[in-house]
């Protein structure tokens, strides 16, 4: 597979830090290693250190869905990782309940559960 290190340096560059974290820990598996390091190095010059890496990694290994692979499974309206899986309505531009689907969703898109009061 051709890597074009160029866009994924601007991508990098342009990316949140918790999407990077997300990148170097619980995606790592499906990255090119180019890839991986261009984000490594991108994380060191945020600051970020293979200590703080290593606690994101086992924070998030604790709540995401991972592929029997060990690849983190992705949230069906972002890049965040989905921490559940949820039956939702397809709907016909966005209003028609069309037909019932399986989604995952991530901690942002989730349901929220009754229970959350905490915030
Ligand atoms: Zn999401």
């Amino acid at each position: 597979m051709h890597l074009d290190l160029e866009r994924v340096l601007h991508n990098v560059r342009a990316a949140d830090t918790e999407d990077l974290l997300d990148r170097a820990t619980v995606y790592r598996n499906g990255m090119e290693p180019a890839a991986l390091d261009l984000i490594e190095s991108e994380l060191a010059n945020r600051g970020v250190t293979q200590e703080h890496l290593q606690q994101y990694f086992e924070m998030r290994r604790q709540e995401v869905l991972f592929f029997p692979d060990g690849t983190a499974m992705m949230c069906s309206r972002c890049r965040r990782p989905a921490v559940t899986c949820e039956w939702q309505w397809h709907r016909l531009f966005g209003l028609v309940p069309i037909f019932p689907q399986r989604v995952r969703l991530c901690q942002i898109h989730r349901t929220p559960t009754t229970d959350a009061g905490m915030e």
